[in-house]
């Protein structure tokens, strides 16, 4: 006897179910996008019971003829590809024809549609894949459909479904994921009859503001930076959340060609470029979309389609990482972070000029300050005016009226104070010292710098950097003027750790990367040298080492949002006070501020 025979079509499509359809949010999931892929500008969304027992919804869209809304119920039934080709150029949503047949086959479906050229509409009505009612009805143009009763013949899968409240977050997370690519398209979610979600047309910053934003922090539009990036590989642009803005719950997405997708790998890759800026245990929260031909992603290997392959995978973690870099570096340097436009104790300079007109301050490995008072006091002032001293074209007074606020007796502190004196963080960007005249305040990410900078000015001077080998070597890209700059600075930037050589006139491959900086990641840094080399016209061999210092000083200190220990705190204000130089950093905003015990009594 023959055994084997075709399964008849509604146990093949209940099987189907059991990979497409696994949840409410699945489901969801699927019509939405079906919705979207009918070109829909308006979205409803109505939920019962987490989806167990109503998912509704309702579009705008292009909506179907009569005879494609039965064959839409058909397996293998799409109107998206029709020659395994087209698996290649794919830019919909959907495409494998299952869903629809899936879903009717576990639930009871019942679906309006109509198209805008035809005047009636068409009545569907399946339960268990058996149609049970077609006819024609009027209704508006668009598609309204109903699954009701998900799973009411698969009882085990029924048994599956979590809490009304488990199953609610998962259609969110859903739902999250498909919005938040279609900031053009409005949408609505309503579950038992209150509505959770209303998000009007706008942009990608405001769907996301819509979604995550609170409203009392409004976190969602001062805590991220822009990230954009063109490559001829992927475009790549979002939003990444600024070191110190992180939260303890951090929102991570990616999507690529209006899909959503979990991509370990890439993630890493975020990761890695914010590494050293975080505190512990904190993931950066981002929202990225990349762009790229579809012929070089396969969205293939999964019904559920959130994982993606793509062709190049090394190449666009490298893009990645240095885009997002560069995004984070730019937020550093901008000035909206700046505390001097905070306190009234500071006035913010122009960066640019002092940097070009002055030369910076040389450090002296020999100096000790804590020798004797009167040693301390005079190196101090003598390296603070060849700093900022007068000039005949900006005297001090116009450019420094507040000259050391900070009270120069407070500042000498002896290492016994220093070895023994209680230190606090706060707001993981000052540190706190108890000092003789009142509580001194340290602003560790520059203390960092100042710190950093002399390091690096030494080990310019002695050629004595060293390297750390790059994972992967990254090629820097030069444009003409940039080119002689590089070739000229090229020397010093060995001398301090970057390992290049020449790939061809006018690019270098990066392999090596100076052993302090935390990146991973070359270009970013090297790009940020040539750029300062550039605009503050370092023309001599002493200013573009103190450019590279200064930019390398950046990059590697330790960020605003880094909860320090005691120790390393101790250890940062030791470093500092040895500095001749430790009120302002090399490019003049100041470190330290003192609260006067006069102020602090003033109070009270
Ligand atoms: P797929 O989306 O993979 O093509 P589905 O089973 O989800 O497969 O849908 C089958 C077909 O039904 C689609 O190709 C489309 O032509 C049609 N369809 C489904 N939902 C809608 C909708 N909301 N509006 C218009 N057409 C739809
Ligand atoms: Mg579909």
């Amino acid at each position: 006897m023959d055994v084997i025979h075709l399964l008849p079509d509604s146990v093949a499509n209940q099987i189907a179910a059991g990979e497409v359809i696994q949840r409410p949010a699945s489901c969801l999931k699927e019509l939405v996008e079906n919705s979207l892929d009918a070109g829909a500008k308006r979205i409803q969304v109505i939920v019962r019971d987490a989806g167990r027992t109503l998912l509704q919804v309702i579009d705008d869209g292009s909506g179907m003829s009569e005879m494609d809304a039965r064959l839409a119920f058909e397996r293998h039934a799409t109107s998206k590809i029709s020659q395994a080709q087209d698996l290649f150029t794919l830019r919909t949503m959907g495409f494998r024809g299952e869903a629809l047949p899936s879903i009717c086959a576990v639930s009871q479906v019942e679906m309006q549609t109509r198209r805008s050229e035809d005047e009636m509409g068409t009545l569907l009505e399946i339960h268990g894949s058996q149609v049970i009612r077609q006819e024609v009805c009027s209704c508006p143009v668009g598609t309204n459909i109903k699954v009701s009763n998900l799973f009411f013949n698969v009882p085990v899968r029924r048994k599956f479904l979590k809490s009304d409240q488990t199953e609610l977050r998962n259609l969110l997370t859903e739902f999250y994921h498909i919005v938040l690519v279609y900031p053009k398209t409005a949408f609505t979610f309503v579950h038992n009859d209150e509505i959770l979600l209303e998000l009007p047309v706008g942009t990608e910053k405001q769907r996301i503001e819509a979604i995550f934003g609170n409203p009392k922090r409004n976190v969602y539009t001062s805590g991220f930076v822009d990230v954009k990036t063109d490559t001829e590989l992927v475009s790549i642009r979002g939003f990444v959340i600024k070191p110190e803005a992180v939260t303890r719950k951090a929102e991570q997405y990616f999507f690529v060609n209006g899909r959503y997708m979990r991509h370990p790998y890439f993630l890493k890759a975020v990761q890695t470029a914010y590494s050293g800026m975080l505190p512990n245990d904190y993931q950066p929260s981002f929202f990225i979309y990349f762009d790229i031909n579809p012929e070089a992603i396969d969205v293939n290997i999964h019904p559920t389609k959130t994982e993606i392959k793509f062709a190049d995978e090394q190449t666009i973690f490298q893009i990645l990482m240095a885009s997002i870099r560069e995004a984070l570096g730019k937020f550093t340097l901008a000035p909206q972070i700046d505390f001097d436009t905070q306190g009234a104790i500071d006035i913010p300079l122009p960066t640019n000029e002092r940097m070009v007109s002055r030369p910076m301050v040389g450090v002296d490995p020999t100096y000790n300050p804590f020798h004797t008072r009167n040693q301390y006091a005079p190196a101090s002032v003598r390296n603070w005016e060849s700093l900022y001293g007068a000039t005949p074209s900006q005297p001090s007074n116009t450019i420094y009226p507040d000259e050391l606020p900070t009270v120069p007796d407070a500042l000498l502190l002896s290492e016994e104070h220093l070895d023994s004196c209680s230190m606090w963080q706060y707001k993981a960007k000052y540190i706190l010292m108890p000092t003789e005249g009142g509580v001194l305040l340290i602003n560790q990410h520059r203390a960092h710098i100042t710190i950093l900078y002399a390091q690096f000015l030494a080990q310019l001077a002695q050629t004595q950097g060293a390297t750390q080998q790059l994972l992967f070597p990254e090629i820097l890209s030069l444009q003409p003027d940039e080119l002689v700059l590089f070739e000229r600075i090229m020397p010093d930037l060995s001398a301090i750790g970057f390992d290049a050589e020449q790939l061809s006139p006018d690019s270098y491959s990066v392999q090596g990367i100076p052993a302090q900086l935390t990146s991973q990641s070359a270009l970013p840094v090297l790009q940020h040298i040539l750029q300062q080399v550039r605009e503050r016209g370092a023309n001599t061999q002493e200013e573009w080492r103190q450019q590279i210092a200064l930019s390398l000083a950046e990059t590697a200190a330790i960020p605003y949002g880094k909860v320090l220990t005691v120790d390393e705190m101790r250890d940062l204000v030791r470093k500092l006070m040895a500095l001749p130089s430790f009120r302002r950093t090399p490019d003049g905003k100041i470190i330290l501020s003192l609260l006067a015990d006069e102020e602090i009594n003033k109070r009270f």
